[in-house]
């Protein structure tokens, strides 16, 4: 046993060094799209929530398990799979996240985070922008917290979004900052490890 961990942990390390996209690091979003998004806009949210995730070494797998838990999505989670929910309701206080939501729990690993598509809508409509790159932003944003990083000045971190950010997240601007990156695949590095 102990010998298998530190053969994993020796593997791990002669891996993570090269790790760049493609590396064969990866999750999976078990996605719930209660809030029944354009599957266009989804796709294209999804497409650039991927391509932060892929600049910093890490490939997400999208299943789609709005029917429910069911099929693909009714094994128990895997080390690197998540929950998220695209959720058709607003947040009842604010929050520090206004666009989405995580929730962790450090005792048990179980955690689930999610979009409120009603403030994408609303935050598209202020902004005059397509829902996609804000979605996107949510998406990666959340992913994020969901492997253990906080806000940052910078980024796709970064705890306030504004139009601006949001037309660089179409343009494939916003990402995670080099050390977040090398933090992240640790973390799934970590979790696959298990
Ligand atoms: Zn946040």
């Amino acid at each position: 046993m102990k010998t298998n961990r530190i053969l994993v942990a020796l593997l791990a390390l002669v891996l993570v060094p090269g790790a760049q996209a493609g590396a064969g690091l990866k999750i999976t979003i078990r996605l719930m799209n209660s809030a029944k998004v354009a599957n266009g806009t989804l796709a294209e949210g999804e497409k650039q929530a991927g391509r932060a995730l892929a600049q910093a070494g890490i490939e997400v797998v999208w299943l789609d398990c709005s029917a429910g838990v069911v099929g693909p999505c009714a094994p128990d989670l895997g080390a690197g799979e998540f929950w998220f929910h695209v959720a058709n309701w607003k947040p009842s206080a604010s929050t520090v996240d206004g666009l989405g939501f995580t929730l962790l729990d450090r005792e048990t690993g179980a955690s689930l985070a999610g979009v409120y598509y009603p403030m994408v809508k609303d935050a598209a409509r202020n902004y005059m922008i397509e829902e996609a790159p804000i979605l996107g932003a949510a998406i990666a944003h959340e992913i994020g917290h969901l492997l253990g990083e906080g806000h940052s000045p910078t980024g796709v971190m970064c705890a306030r979004f504004n139009r601006q950010r949001f037309m660089e997240m179409s343009q494939g601007g916003v990402l995670f900052a080099p050390n977040q990156a090398a933090r992240i695949r640790a973390e799934v590095t970590r979790r696959s490890a298990k």
